[in-house]
């Protein structure tokens, strides 16, 4: 293998054996040489052995190991020739990020910030296998998979203003409920408006610089204003239709699949009925992680309403775990794609980005660029990444000591769990100013604002 450095961020490794096409890393020479990231960029070589991959394969600078393909990865297959794979994907179909922002200072409101976050802590479930009291019926379930954060925003939750700053307006249309399992529906009914645990948080924050005066402006931000990140998935409902058709693909399609290096890299020809099923069935559950985001996003905006009056607007509301049909210009020839991104933002021109770093440090909103439609099919980082797993988190580090650092930074947290605590410190996390960094010098995406935070809900 050889990994030639084209520029100070950005790694080829020129096609070998199996490959159709290089892999690319976009990250600093630091992660490239450190041999714990090694695993995840063999896995980035085999998704550049999958069959219609077009280009590249592409890591973020958050790379990181995942099931099959990496988290941070990005690869476009052609829609004719090429597959779509729930390994590159992930199980938390469209887990994601949304930003709100409310018209005040942190001054306004820094003595009740504990307030704040219990009122938040008692409205949304959080933690393992949180579940709503009620239950929503089939028929209703199925409104909502095909209908994402429109049905939310028809059924009170939310202002319909909302739906024009989510990815996609929140419903994406190649969506199907009859291609999900009844156990999936079963799962998902009362989980619609909860968090989740782990990796899941809502947090308050405060606009700590501005980069961009005219942008920011532009997108209603300004220094030291309060807002709030949400980021949630699509809870058991979407890891039921991973799980479902890693089965149906292993059953069923043994033969089309028995070159792939990795059995995690599993698939279906796009084109194919079952690659179809998957689709629509995987958009379904994407739009009931968008239903999830606007429930949750309105709720703690009517406590903002409640404690504060004061009025709140979604910022940008985006998917971090996908593949999506794009068209996409390669040589000089648009072609129809089907772009998976795990871990992995979709940056186009204009478009905020969103980047949570960790809950003891900051998160970025950016901008996606020209460029970025240029390197690697509009896309940019999701996130740090991680740099330790749970494991080696709950064996180095202490729940109470963690608190402690957060009470020294003035951040707030109520958590559910102990163990989320220290397998979510700010320790586990890469260095969210590396990445955002390393994005910004390939000029994939542009920062526009720096947000600390000030208060963590956690699972
Ligand atoms: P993932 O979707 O891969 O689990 O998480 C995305 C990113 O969210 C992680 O890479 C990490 O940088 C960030 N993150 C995880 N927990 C927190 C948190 O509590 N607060 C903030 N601001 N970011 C977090
Ligand atoms: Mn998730
Ligand atoms: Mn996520």
């Amino acid at each position: 293998m050889k990994i030639i450095r084209e520029s100070p961020y950005i790694w080829r490794i020129k096609k070998y054996d199996n490959m159709k096409v290089d892999a690319i890393i976009f990250t600093d020479s630091k992660t490239i040489n450190n041999s714990e990231y090694q695993e995840a960029i063999n896995q980035l070589i085999n998704v550049a052995t999958l069959p219609g991959i077009v280009k590249a394969a592409y890591a973020m600078p958050d790379i990181h190991w995942g099931y099959g393909f990496p988290i941070g990865g990005v690869a476009a297959f052609d829609k004719d020739e090429g597959i779509i794979s729930p390994g590159g994907v992930g199980f938390d179909i469209n887990c994601g990020v949304r930003v709100m922002i409310t018209p005040l200072n942190y001054k306004d409101i820094d003595i009740d910030i504990d307030k704040l976050i219990k009122e938040i802590y008692n409205e949304i479930p959080v933690g393992i296998g949180s579940r709503t009291k009620f239950k929503f019926s089939v028929k209703e379930m199925k409104n909502i998979i095909e209908n994402g954060a429109y049905w939310a925003v028809s059924n009170n939750y939310g202002i319909s203003e909302d739906l024009n700053n989510i990815e996609d307006s929140g419903k994406i249309i190649y969506a199907d409920s009859k291609k999900i399992s009844s156990e999936a529906i079963k799962r998902g009914s009362n989980e619609l408006g909860t968090l989740g645990s782990g990796n899941h948080f809502i947090e308050i924050q405060k606009v700590e610089k501005i980069y961009d005066k005219e942008k920011a402006k532009e997108w209603g931000l300004f220094e030291n204003q309060i807002v709030y990140t949400v980021h949630s998935g699509s809870r058991g409902l979407g890891h039921q239709v991973a799980t479902d058709y890693i089965k149906i693909f292993r059953d069923n399609l043994k033969e089309w699949n028995k070159k792939i290096p990795d059995k995690q890299l599993i698939n279906a020809p796009f084109n194919s009925q079952y690659g179809q099923d998957y689709f629509f069935a995987m958009n379904g559950a994407a739009n009931f992680a968008f239903a999830n985001r606007q429930v949750m996003g309105h709720q703690i905006r009517k406590i903002f309403k409640k404690i504060y009056n004061v009025n709140v607007k979604l910022l940008y509301d985006i998917t971090h775990n996908i593949a999506k049909l794009e068209k996409h210009n390669i040589n000089g020839k648009e072609m129809d794609l089907i772009v998976h991104r795990k871990g992995a933002t979709r940056a186009y021109e204009n478009q905020p980005v969103l980047i949570p770093g960790d809950m003891g440090t900051s998160s970025y909103i950016l901008i996606g660029t020209a460029k970025s439609m240029k390197l690697a099919f509009g896309s940019s980082a999701h996130g740090a990444g991680r740099v330790l797993g749970r494991r080696q988190a709950k064996r180095r580090l202490n729940s109470s000591a963690v608190i402690n650092e957060l009470k020294e930074k003035n951040i707030h947290l109520i958590a559910k769990s102990k163990s989320t605590i220290v397998e979510e410190a700010p320790e586990v996390y890469k260095n969210i100013e590396d990445i955002v960094n390393i994005i910004e010098k390939i000029g994939i995406s542009k920062k526009i604002a720096k947000l600390t935070p000030v208060g963590v809900v956690k699972g």
